[in-house]
């Protein structure tokens, strides 16, 4: 029998051994979700004659290998096959999505707010978005894993925020895919998203998660192919973002429609209002037959842009009025699309910032 020594590694790394005289030796090291099992070995032949320096010299070598291994950069692979799967569901054949909670990303839940969700073709896999941060990503590449061995090729970011891509160092190898401006979003803000969520989910769960730019960018539309599976990319206009990507999955009929589409959680405005109502138009004619929404439960389509089409209305109405009634903007953060209020999860932490936002925008028209 092969003994197995647990190594806990907490903050800082607590490690246990103990001496064995069998032939082999398995290291496990745990670190948050992800698992490390080191094999050591043959060490010693029952037969063996071991002087005491060293079994020392061994133990040492032992620990060394694994905190280096620890320390360094956890091979994704690895770490990621060992950590829980996220509990994901197949909306359609083949399509499998992750519902993040309707928050803002806390250390409770690891940042895992988005929906996340990877297409299974024939030869290949799309993982789209990756999480709010390295250990959801890896937990939704275990997901993978525990679906099918095919290679993940892309992994394809919706857009810069960073409950999407956080996780992106979790699928070394795969094509990263972006709008264009992608890279431009990500040069400019990348830096003080890693800076202020560290402040938001801690240095543990910080730990590893880099700001991966995409390797290959959507003018405005691009095919990949999964084998016998095409995904049409799409690059929109401002309006979530500036940098919204949709993907639509032509076998099944389901849209990703990124933080393009909001439901129950308040539609976040971090581009143009007016760009956002012109898209939503542009998206009716998607010929999908479900959504997989940024924030919210999958839903028909396209009756899915419904709830938020009236929310983004009321906010440009209102907005609008105030602008050309000469009011302030600190009169703008009160009482805007207040009829929406109960109809929303996050209302009172998004509303105001929407209102501000979409004053700036409506002030130079
Ligand atoms: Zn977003």
């Amino acid at each position: 029998m092969i003994p197995k020594i647990s190594m806990h590694s907490l903050n800082p790394l607590f490690v246990l051994w103990g001496a064995t005289k069998k032939s082999e030796m398995h290291l496990i090291a745990k670190k948050g979700a992800a698992q490390i099992r080191v094999k050591v070995g043959p060490l010693i032949r029952e037969d063996d004659q071991m002087s005491f320096q060293s079994v020392r010299l061994w133990k040492a070598t032992a620990c060394l290998t694994l905190l280096v291994t620890l320390l360094g950069d956890m091979p994704a692979a690895r770490g990621g096959e060992t950590a829980d799967p996220l509990p994901v569901t197949e909306v359609a054949s083949g399509v499998y999505v992750y519902i993040g909670a309707i928050a803002v990303m806390t250390p409770q839940n690891e940042g895992a707010i988005a929906n996340v969700g990877f297409i299974v073709g024939s030869s290949a896999v799309a993982v789209i978005d990756s999480g709010g941060s390295l250990r959801e990503g890896r937990r939704l590449l275990a997901a993978v894993r525990a679906v099918t061995t095919k290679p993940i090729r892309y992994v394809i970011n919706t857009h810069a925020h960073p409950d999407h891509m956080f996780g992106n160092a979790a699928f070394d190898g795969a094509v990263v895919i972006g709008h264009k401006n992608l890279p431009r979003a990500l040069a400019a803000r990348g830096q003080f998203y890693l800076d202020a969520f560290r402040r938001v989910l801690g240095n543990e769960l910080m730990t590893g998660i880099k700001i991966v730019p995409p390797t290959q960018i959507v003018d405005r539309e691009a095919r990949i192919d999964l084998g016998d599976r095409m995904l049409l990319l799409q690059a929109w206009r401002a309006a979530h973002t500036d940098n919204d990507l949709t993907v639509l999955d032509e076998t099944t009929a389901t849209l990703f429609a990124g933080d393009l589409v909001f439901l129950r959680h308040l539609p976040v405005l971090d581009g143009s209002l007016k760009g956002w109502l012109a898209v939503i138009g542009e998206l009716t004619r998607i010929p999908a037959a479900r959504v997989v929404p940024g924030h919210g439960p999958i839903a028909d389509w396209p009756a899915a842009l419904e709830d938020e089409r009236t929310y983004l209305q009321l906010l440009a109405q209102h907005v609008r009025a105030l602008v050309k009634g000469g009011k302030t903007i600190t009169a703008v953060s009160r009482n805007v699309a207040e009829s929406e209020r109960t109809r929303w999860e996050l209302f009172e932490e998004n509303n105001v910032r929407n209102a501000t936002a979409a004053y700036s925008e409506f002030e130079w028209e």
